[in-house]
Order: structure tokens, then sequence, then C-alpha cells
């Protein structure tokens, strides 16, 4: 059942997004209300030496004592995202908070921030899925046949990826729980992250080890393996290993210089041609 795996995850990240405590949820499905022109992320204009970010001391000021903007929260230890109240300007609420914050800020619209909203996990699969595209993409261009083993490819890593998305808002919240000082909270959340690359690398390991053992017509794994050559000669008849699809699709076969893919109906294509000569 080669569909088996991209179903296992995906019901894997349901059971995990179902099992979450409400907090961890709504950190996953985290989103502003988000309507153009009405929100606005703060940011500070660096000055020579001045602070470079909103602080959360910045944040109590504008929600006690702004008056053209109604919504305060902190975002991401570093911005501060307000709202507008009906009836004042841009510009308006931007003298405001320069004049309460002591500094020039940047008011820039939220909806155009969505590479900000977006969390550690998603920019990491995210990346990944892009990176596979343009793998596949270019095989599937050059090889016709392939395309749905590359396709089946792109469901089992999106599998993979909605299990990873799920998984970063736990451990964010894992490391949010723990009260400690920032530079130490800062240590955590860059071991964490530092974690669950690695952790995402062996994820991809895994799957591209799967799907370089499937047969490109019909998706089941390669069988009998077969040794070829001699084991430790590099040069001269270096050693080969071949699997082959058990219904008869073609033949893959690896060694320390080669890892090809030959389709059954070609090989025999080319011993016809090579017999008409
Ligand atoms: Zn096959």
């Amino acid at each position: 059942m080669p569909y088996a795996i991209p179903v296992g995850l995906v019901v894997l990240a349901l059971v995990l997004a179902g099992l979450m405590p409400g907090s961890v949820r709504s950190r996953l499905l985290h989103r502003l209300p988000e309507a153009a022109e009405e929100y606005f992320v703060v940011s500070r204009v660096p000055m020579m030496r001045g602070p470079t970010r909103i602080t959360f001391r910045d944040v109590v000021i504008l929600a006690e004592h702004a008056r053209t903007v109604s919504y305060v929260r902190n975002y991401r230890g570093k911005w501060a995202v307000v709202r507008r109240k009906v009836g004042f300007t841009k510009d308006q609420i931007d003298l405001e908070i320069e004049q309460l914050l002591g500094g020039r800020v940047e008011l820039s619209p939220l909806s155009g921030m969505w590479l900000l909203r977006m969390s550690f996990g998603e920019a990491v699969w995210l990346s990944v899925l892009v990176v596979y595209l343009w793998i596949g993409g270019r095989q599937t261009w050059r090889v016709r046949g392939e395309r749905r083993y590359w396709a089946y490819g792109g469901v089992v890593l999106a599998a993979w990826a909605l299990v990873g998305i799920v998984v970063w808002p736990i451990v964010a919240e894992l490391v949010a729980s723990v009260r400690a000082e920032w530079t130490l909270s800062a240590a955590l959340y860059v071991t964490a992250a530092t974690f669950y690359l690695a952790a995402s690398a062996v994820a991809v390991y895994v799957f591209w080890q799967d799907l370089r053992l499937r047969c490109r017509q019909c998706l089941h794994r390669l069988r009998m393996p077969v040794e070829d050559g001699v084991t430790g000669s590099m040069v001269v008849d270096p050693s080969t290993e071949a699997t082959v699809c058990i219904y008869g699709h073609g033949t893959r076969i690896v060694g320390r210089w080669q890892d090809t893919w030959t389709p059954a109906g070609s090989y025999w294509e080319e011993l016809l041609k090579a017999s008409a000569r």
C-alpha cells in the first residue's frame, strides 16, 4: 500500500492537533484578525545607539495612553500590532506613537507582512516543499512517464510538512513555559529551533530514502537486491546493487558512481534496436 505512509502522517497530525491544549492550538492558528489598512505593525526606526525593538514596556505605554488605536499587542517580542480607531488617520497614529515612545517609528500595514506572520515551523517546511517542487518539476520535465511518481513524493512530503507544522507550536509552547531570564530563554529558543531543524532534516532524509526505493511506475517498494561487481574495487568493476520492481516495471541500479532507474520497456526497446542492426 504506497498510500499508507501519507495517510498515516495526516492522521498523526490530526491526532496531535486534536490532543493539544487550547493555548497551543491558538498558537497554531494564531492568525490575527486581518483587514487591510486596519492593523499596523509598529517598528522602531533604528537610531545611532537607540533601541531597535518595541519592548514590552512600550506596549504597556501604548495600551494605556494611546488614544488613536484600540488594539495593542506585543508581537514576537519585537514589534507591536495596533488597530486604528475609527476617525483617525495613519499619520495621526504615527505622530502619537512617536510622542509616546520618544523616537521615530514606522507603521506597516499588517496585510503586507505575511512572512512575519509565518511561524518558524511553517517557514522550514515551506522551503522544503519549494525545493522539492523544483527538483520534481525538473525531473518530470525531462522524463514524462514519471509524473505520477514525483506527484506521489509531493503528497508524502506535504503530509510530513503537516506533521512538522503541527509539532512546532508544541515545541514553542514548551520553551515559552520555562520562566527564566530573557538571555536564558533566548538560548533555549535557539536550542529548540536547532533541534527542530535537525529533526526536520532527518524526516526529509527518511522521506527521500523511501521515495528512491520505490518503483517509478507503480510506486511499490523495490525488492530483491542483487549485488554485482567487486566490493572495494572503485574503478575497474565497482560493486553495484540492483533492485527490481516485483511487477516487472524496471530496475534501479545503485553503485558508488551511479544511481539510475531503467524502465523495463526501454530496456526491451534497446535490445530490439540492437538485434535489428
Ligand atoms: Zn512497479
